[in-house]
């Protein structure tokens, strides 16, 4: 189905045989010991899988500046970001490198980059794809995403690799659809809800507010429905977000010790304690480091409660608010990321300001549904941003479906 279809990986994933770094200092000469189940699907369907592509380290970035091999530059102006953390997989398919690419998207490491980048950037449901092979950020939030430059090839792509998979006992039971894009389907009447606290959030850039305005008023002449919906915790999302999956990164990276994978530390004498917090200082990266500090400051027992239990407690209205706002309509239309791709160097001084641009993308992690970025149109500063597309969850053919034939 994928024969002669060429395919880059994003360093999280393991292709056996083949070195998997997850862009870290600590991952130096390791090897996948097996593939990943995506991977071996994709392998089956005929696939060429060129190689693995530049991303953040673990995967934490929204601009690919915190790699160890330096950061991967948008095609489209190369003194910007292509997005991160899945940067190197949407420059792939961006300068036709690659026919689609895989990358993950744990708080949108897929959508943000397509949209800088002004490609197709899917994220499924949580568990619709293995994350079998896929290296854990946070274990509850992570996908892996399809990049593409059209809709069709994405939903091919998905076809392939998505579906349940005894070696992951997260990944949904529910059977893959055959999904369709029939263009009978552009006549079909939609009611789509966008988040009004989102429109109006005073970090989205005014043009591009204006653009999504213009382009709701033609949805509604060609027919649809385009209604506002209050979403009153758009402000929390960013905060609870990071708490809980900081505390799962610090958990699944305690793995990287110096013993068993990767990079250890050349000094010789140490006692074992040393040893680690040696291996571990050199290894990784700054950003990695401020997380996992983070993530066991939000674990440890005097603040558990005011943290972790509060974010999940936040995690849980957001579903039953989104799954409400899906219950009454087909999807919801958002913007990706408030802003166009930034200058490179511009964000990495203030890591909050850059926390705060993944406002759209997180949504869709911590609810587990699945989300789509689809260019939308061009900016004045001549970067593309592209259109967010939410629906149900494991409705991917509905989603795939309205990106086909709304744009
Ligand atoms: N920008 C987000 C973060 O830094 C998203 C990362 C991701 O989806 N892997 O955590």
């Amino acid at each position: 189905m994928l024969a002669g279809v060429v395919v880059g990986i994003k360093d999280v994933i393991c292709y056996k045989g083949h070195a998997v770094s997850a862009a870290s200092r600590i991952l130096e000469g390791f090897e996948s010991l097996y593939n990943a189940t995506a991977v071996e699907r994709l392998l089956e369907a005929g696939a060429i899988i060129i190689g693995r592509l530049n991303c953040d380290e673990f995967a934490m970035g929204s601009t690919n500046e915190n790699s160890a091999y330096g950061p991967t530059l948008n095609a489209l102006d190369e003194t910007r970001v292509p997005g991160g953390s899945s940067g190197g997989s949407a420059v792939a398919v961006q300068a036709g490198l690659c026919h689609v690419s895989l990358g993950s998207d744990t708080g949108g490491s897929v959508r943000q980059p397509a949209d800088f980048c002004g490609i197709v950037g899917l994220k499924p449901s949580y568990g619709r794809i293995s994350r079998h092979g896929l290296l854990a950020y946070a274990s509850s939030f992570d996908q892996i995403g399809i990049f593409g430059s059209n809709i069709a090839d994405v939903a091919k792509v998905l076809q392939v690799i998505a579906g349940p998979d005894a070696y992951d006992s997260t990944a949904s039971q529910s059977g893959v659809p055959e999904y369709q894009l029939s263009t009978d389907l552009h006549n079909k009447k939609r009611k789509f809800a966008y988040l009004r606290d989102a429109l109006h959030h005073e970090g989205l850039d005014p043009e591009m507010r204006g653009g999504f305005e213009s382009f709701f008023e033609q949805l509604k002449a060609e027919g649809h429905t385009v209604e506002a919906v209050d979403f009153e915790y758009l402000d929390f999302v960013v905060a609870a977000y990071y708490v809980l999956t900081t505390a799962e990164a610090s958990s699944n990276l305690s793995r990287y010790d110096g013993v068993k994978y990767g990079y250890r530390t050349p000094e010789q004498g140490l006692d074992l304690s040393d040893f680690y917090r040696k291996s571990r200082s050199e290894g990784f990266g700054k950003e990695v480091k401020r997380r996992i500090l983070l993530g066991t400051f939000v674990l440890s027992a005097g603040y558990y409660d005011a943290y972790f239990t509060k974010a999940q407690q936040v995690r849980r209205l957001v579903v039953e608010k989104m799954q409400q706002i899906l219950q009454a309509y087909d999807a919801i239309l958002l913007p990706t990321v408030p802003a166009t791709a930034f200058k490179i160097g511009e964000k990495t001084d203030d890591p909050i300001a850059m926390y705060l641009a993944d406002i759209y993308t997180v949504l869709a992690n911590l609810t587990g549904v699945p989300a789509i970025s689809v260019p939308l149109t061009r900016h004045s500063n001549g970067m593309p941003y592209g259109l967010q597309i939410i629906t149900k969850e494991l409705d991917e053919q509905n989603l795939l479906e309205i990106a086909e034939t709304v744009l």
